[in-house]
């Protein structure tokens, strides 16, 4: 059969496959499978795949369905045969390339100008991000939006925990919408980055820095916002009233909007009512801790991309012993992966146990006072030094007792140095805020969850 041949073929059992097969499991294993060669006297199809990993998945969910066709097609029964072929990063030399090269070659640069241009980073993209039950639905909704920016779901708000993803797949799309043309306007920033950008602003006059208008014109000119950990700009009057307006208009001329947070709308604490309402006005999607396949697939394409060698019954050992999130499990794998690598040893499952051990007491022992006030405060939105204070308002009031309930369950502390702590309060009004906290989560589903994600917060910020 001749290339060209060939090449028809897989086309058409392409054709054929996206209608039969699961939508996303078609856009995640097809795309970067190859049809190699047909050995028609061995009764042989062979095919190829860039990654270990990625041939693995293909043989072990698209096999059946793969085969299927081909039999059909050729009209007798073949065996289907699975390679790994590196894609050689190609090299380029300038004075042999022709014009169909040149330009090639210009596309690629203006898209790198354009990925940077919108701040992205390069690592975020689809085709190293794997799909699994805990992010199934998000996956759909912004691959959706990344064929088509604006129409579909607008605006879009992903909520998750820490270390679960957000930024990877927002990035993606933006990654995606670029690919497809450099010239569509994209921007990537933070919540955070975004009330530091309005703060400057007011002070441009002394700083020379945008004005507000300027800023104004910036993001209003834009075709793609998005803004990672949009809950940052909770509780900040001027930045909400920017936000407000630019959304306003970004989404009056069809613009998409892209927003992420550690928690759903109405539940961002002193965020405006007119903010949270819109927010929650297009589609929201969420992402939990994914299953033990799916943290072992992520932690394997981890292990090829970094060249990191760890065996397989590492990779799941670590995957069934960690549970907060995807961050972690990666931390994790990389550490003892550059311990047994600096030391020249093999990574067997009993070194990695034991360095795992040793990992998780130096863990414990950076999780201090400190890092807990400090955490519980950015997650409610509010200070440390607030939190020290004498109001009594409930929003200081229920992250006050929280924190006497960590320091006393996660530290091991007494109620009087959590009194001296917290501004030199009595040791009885301490017992009363650990009370306090222990009846609110027996009783209270919504106080659960936020003492869970502040505790991944904690453990996070100490890897
Ligand atoms: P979040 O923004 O929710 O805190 P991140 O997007 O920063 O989480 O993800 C944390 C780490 O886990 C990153 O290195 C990211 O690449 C990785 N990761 C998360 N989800 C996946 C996934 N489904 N496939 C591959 N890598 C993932
Ligand atoms: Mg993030």
């Amino acid at each position: 059969m001749s290339e060209t041949d060939i090449d028809n073929l897989w086309k058409s059992i392409k054709g054929e496959l996206e209608i039969i097969v699961n939508p996303l499991q078609f856009r995640t294993h097809i795309p970067n499978l190859n049809l190699k060669k047909i050995d028609s006297e061995n009764n042989i199809v062979e095919f190829t795949s860039p990654s270990d990993f990625q041939r693995n998945l293909v043989e072990e969910k698209l096999y059946g369905y793969l085969k299927n066709v081909i039999d059909k097609k050729l009209g007798n029964q073949y065996r289907l045969m699975f390679t790994v072929e590196k894609k050689e990063p190609t090299k380029l030399k300038l004075n042999e390339l022709g014009p169909l090269f040149t330009h090639e070659q210009e596309s690629r640069s203006s898209l790198r100008n354009a990925t940077k241009a919108a701040g992205l980073n390069d690592r975020y993209t689809f085709d190293r991000f794997i799909v699994g039950n805990h992010n199934r639905l998000a996956y759909a909704v912004l691959t959706a939006i990344a064929d088509d920016p604006g129409k579909v779901y607008n605006p879009m708000f992903l909520y998750s925990g820490v270390g679960l993803g957000k930024t990877h797949l927002v990035q993606a799309v933006g990654h995606k919408i670029l690919e497809k043309n450099p010239n569509i306007k994209v921007k990537y920033t933070t919540g955070e980055q975004f009330l530091n950008e309005v703060v400057d602003s007011l002070r441009a006059g002394r700083s020379g820095r945008n004005s507000i208008n300027e800023l104004k014109k910036i993001y209003r000119n834009l075709d793609v916002l998005i803004i990672d950990d949009i809950h940052a700009i909770a509780g900040k009057e001027t930045t909400q009233e920017e936000f407000f307006h630019t959304f306003n208009a970004l989404y009056m001329a069809g613009k998409q909007i892209i927003l992420t947070s550690d928690r759903a709308p109405h539940q961002i604490k002193t965020l405006e009512e007119r903010l949270s309402s819109r927010f929650a006005s297009g589609m929201i999607a969420d992402m939990q801790m994914p299953d033990i396949e799916t943290k072992m697939a992520i932690l394997k394409e981890r292990n090829e991309e970094l060249k990191l060698g760890a065996p397989d019954e590492v990779i799941s050992n670590i995957a069934s012993i960690y549970d907060t999130n995807i961050r972690e499990l990666e931390a994790k794998l990389l550490q003892i992966a550059t311990v047994a690598k600096s030391q020249g040893i093999n990574l067997t499952t009993d070194l990695s146990n034991q360095l795992l051990g040793q990992i998780e007491k130096q863990k414990q022992a950076r999780i201090t006072p400190q890092v807990i006030m400090r955490e519980v405060a950015k997650y409610y939105g509010t200070t440390v030094k607030n939190i020290k204070g004498e109001r009594r308002t409930k929003t200081l009031v229920i992250p006050r007792q929280v924190i006497m309930y960590l320091l006393r369950d996660t530290l091991n502390m007494g109620y009087q140095s959590i009194g001296e702590l917290l501004g030199g309060r009595d040791h009885t009004t301490i017992m009363h805020g650990v009370e306090k906290t222990l009846d609110g989560l027996t009783n209270n589903n919504q106080l659960n969850k936020e003492l869970d994600q502040i505790k991944n917060n904690i453990k996070t910020s100490c890897l």
